[in-house]
């Protein structure tokens, strides 16, 4: 099958429309419940979709390297690609765009039953809808599927693909000897990369280590700023909706400076929330909070649910703010964990693999959990399962196991589903469970 050879939809302009009538949206009716902060956040995207969109149309010479989320994209900015990362683009999909690349990876023989994401990287992927790649980077150790997926998006465009090794080690074995090894062991593999493509493609690409500390400066900064959720988090009752929670940082624009003042608003609109005690809660009054984790229902809203019964969710497992995500020099866990700072660039890329919150045993997820439980007091946890994973097999129940024995949180709520697939959503079985369940943690609560 040949899908460039069927009609080509020019994906990147869809999403700046998409972005262009959420910035009007916010900018002219705001939901008073939702971050306005998001107007710039969508500027930001609908400003990097127009350019990707000039580029899918007029051609470009900064050849393309398709990645999955866990390969930081600024590492292959600094070295003169145009960066693609095939994971995010899944989950950004609206529900008008998405049945063509589930039909695409039907077509290409994935069975319904399969993690949305991979089949939709996989699909946009081959589908020529977004300027085809030089070269895909899949991360191995992280999510073996989607590895696997990117090996196959690479075999069909006939282009290389690079494999980044993350060393797998039992966390609870690993102490700063382990992980500088495993830091050094990625750097090496991330110096390689290096050498590799600049022999390669010596016209196009040049590693420049100054540009890739200029976006390790932007992403610090964005993350200085994001740690303040996690105090904001603490508030009661919760200020943001679970929706806002759900925002990642946007690390698919680490070149952007303008991501720091979206962080640095963000929080001040809800730091002024939290002092006049608003809420996007019933009547201001939280009864219970939740802690969301994996993926979320992208076609569909969970939390307005939940907010209206008084249920907060002031944590979303991927949220900005999460400590341990894409900064190390300045989390809080990167001088414990290695013990000493990183020393360039390259090691603070390559600390950045070994630390990631998927790339070690479920121990090291769990630990992480547990800790963020604590900080924010967590009562519930909601554990949305992509249907098919292979990654979470099993976690989700050590994880709510470790949850009841260490921290007294013994409401834990689990679903495997589907994050794109609307098809497969029965929304009325879905309120009635989380509904009985809800009503059960707020008895016994005394509610
Ligand atoms: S949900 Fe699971 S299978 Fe899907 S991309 Fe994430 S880790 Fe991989």
């Amino acid at each position: 099958m040949n899908i460039r050879n069927n009609d080509r939809h020019n994906l990147w302009q869809e999403w700046a429309d998409k972005y262009a009538r959420r910035v009007r949206k916010i900018t002219e009716n705001p939901n008073p419940k939702m971050a306005r902060s998001n107007a710039l956040l969508y500027q930001i995207l609908y400003d990097q979709a127009t350019k990707e969109a000039e580029y899918s149309t007029e051609g470009s010479p900064i050849p393309v390297v398709y990645h999955t989320e866990n390969a930081p994209d600024r590492f292959f900015r600094s070295m003169g690609f145009r960066a693609n990362n095939l994971e995010l683009n899944a989950d950004h999909l609206s529900r008008e765009q998405v049945g063509r690349y589930l039909n695409i990876g039907r077509e290409f023989g994935y069975p319904d039953n399969i993690c949305d994401r991979v089949k939709l990287a996989h699909a946009i992927g081959i589908s020529g809808d977004v300027p085809a790649p030089i070269m895909v980077v899949p991360v191995v150790g992280d999510c073996d599927l989607m590895s696997q997926a990117m090996c196959s998006v690479a075999r069909y465009w006939n282009v290389p693909a690079f494999g980044i090794d993350m060393p797998y080690q039992e966390e609870l074995d690993m102490g700063p000897d382990e992980y500088l090894d495993a830091m050094k062991y990625i750097k090496q593999q991330l110096l390689e990369f290096i050498e590799f493509c600049e022999k390669k493609w010596p016209d196009f690409i040049k590693f420049d280590a100054e540009k890739l500390e200029e976006y390790q400066r932007i992403n610090r900064e964005y993350t200085r700023a994001a740690a303040d959720v996690i105090e904001l988090a603490k508030t009661k009752p919760c200020p943001y909706s679970g929706r806002d929670a759900l925002r990642m940082a946007p690390t698919q624009v680490p070149d952007d400076r303008r991501v720091i003042d979206y962080m640095k608003q963000y929080v001040s609109e809800f730091r002024e929330k939290a002092k006049r005690g608003e809420s996007p809660l019933k009547d201001n009054i939280e009864k219970f909070r939740v802690y969301w984790m994996c993926s979320a229902p992208f076609y569909y809203d969970p939390f307005t649910f939940l907010e209206e019964r008084g249920c907060a969710s002031p944590l979303y497992e991927e949220e900005s703010g999460i400590p341990h995500r894409y900064n190390v020099m300045n989390s809080e866990s990167g001088e414990r964990r290695f013990g000493r700072r990183m020393l360039d660039p390259l090691e603070e890329e390559a600390a950045l693999f070994a630390t990631h919150h998927w790339g070690a045993s479920g121990n090291r997820r769990i630990l992480e959990v547990l800790d963020n439980c604590r900080k924010v007091g967590i009562e519930g946890i909601i554990h949305f399962e992509l249907e098919g994973c292979l990654s979470l097999n099993n976690i989700a129940r050590i994880t709510g196991e470790r949850a009841e024995k260490e921290l007294g949180i013994k409401n834990f709520y689990y679903l495997s589903a589907h994050c794109q697939d609307i098809d497969k959503w029965d929304e009325a079985d879905f309120e009635e469970k989380l509904g009985d369940w809800l009503e059960m943690c707020l008895r016994e609560k005394g509610f």
